[in-house]
């Protein structure tokens, strides 16, 4: 019988259900720019960066004019930041001439953005427009196997699996809890198996006590 994933995953919901994203941002532009900072790297080092990069860059008319060697220096701590400042200062170009300075809400648009992958789009989406996309981080990826929701070897084959999982109104509210589960929670070393609230459904925790 095909389990009831989304009822049995309501006390994690639950337990972190209004948490927002970790990253730090005022304006969709922001955003942006702190998702595609966010690859390879984590969120609290990105959050440490972006405030006098933020002071600097509310919109993106603002890196237009800015030379790619001072946003390169404002990001310089993080991952690939030669990269990252192209995709930001190309990407605000590209919204100045083609979109009136709005980002697109439409998830295969966004991805033609420079840097932007299906993840990056569907942070940005589910976000800012409340679109129902649950993006697939290394936690999902983690919690979703260990449960036995699915059974993938990465994090793009659990990605399109999920899609037909879940219904609508539960992708959009699933995201962050399952995030924060797998960040604080079920660990990818040492998870706390001994507390967790759906551990009688979980394959893994089964699994150890054969
Ligand atoms: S029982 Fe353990 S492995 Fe399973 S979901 Fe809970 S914390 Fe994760």
């Amino acid at each position: 019988m095909k389990k009831d994933w989304k009822n049995i995953l309501k006390p994690v919901i639950d337990t972190y259900w209004g948490k927002k994203i970790e990253l730090d941002y005022e304006t969709p532009f922001q955003l942006l720019c702190a998702v595609i900072l966010s690859a390879q790297t984590t969120d609290k080092q990105v959050n440490r960066i972006t405030p006098p990069f933020f002071a600097r860059v509310r919109e993106a008319r603002d890196v237009i004019d800015m030379p790619i060697e001072e946003i390169e220096e404002h990001l310089k701590y993080v991952n690939f930041f030669r990269n990252k400042s192209r995709f930001i200062k190309e990407t605000g170009t590209i919204l100045a001439t083609q979109y009136e300075w709005i980002l697109p809400n439409d998830l295969k648009l966004i991805q033609t953005f420079p840097g932007i992958g299906v993840k990056t789009a569907k942070v940005v989406l589910s976000v800012l427009y409340d679109m129902p996309y649950v993006w697939v981080d290394t936690h999902i990826h983690r919690v979703m196997n260990r449960l036995w929701v699915v059974d993938t070897k990465t994090p793009e084959q659990t990605d399109k699996k999920l899609d037909t999982v879940f219904d609508t109104p539960t992708k959009k509210i699933i995201h962050h809890p399952i995030v924060l589960f797998g960040r604080y929670h079920c660990t990818a070393r040492a998870p706390k198996c001994h507390t967790c609230s759906i551990a009688n459904d979980c394959k893994y925790n089964n699994s150890k006590k054969k």
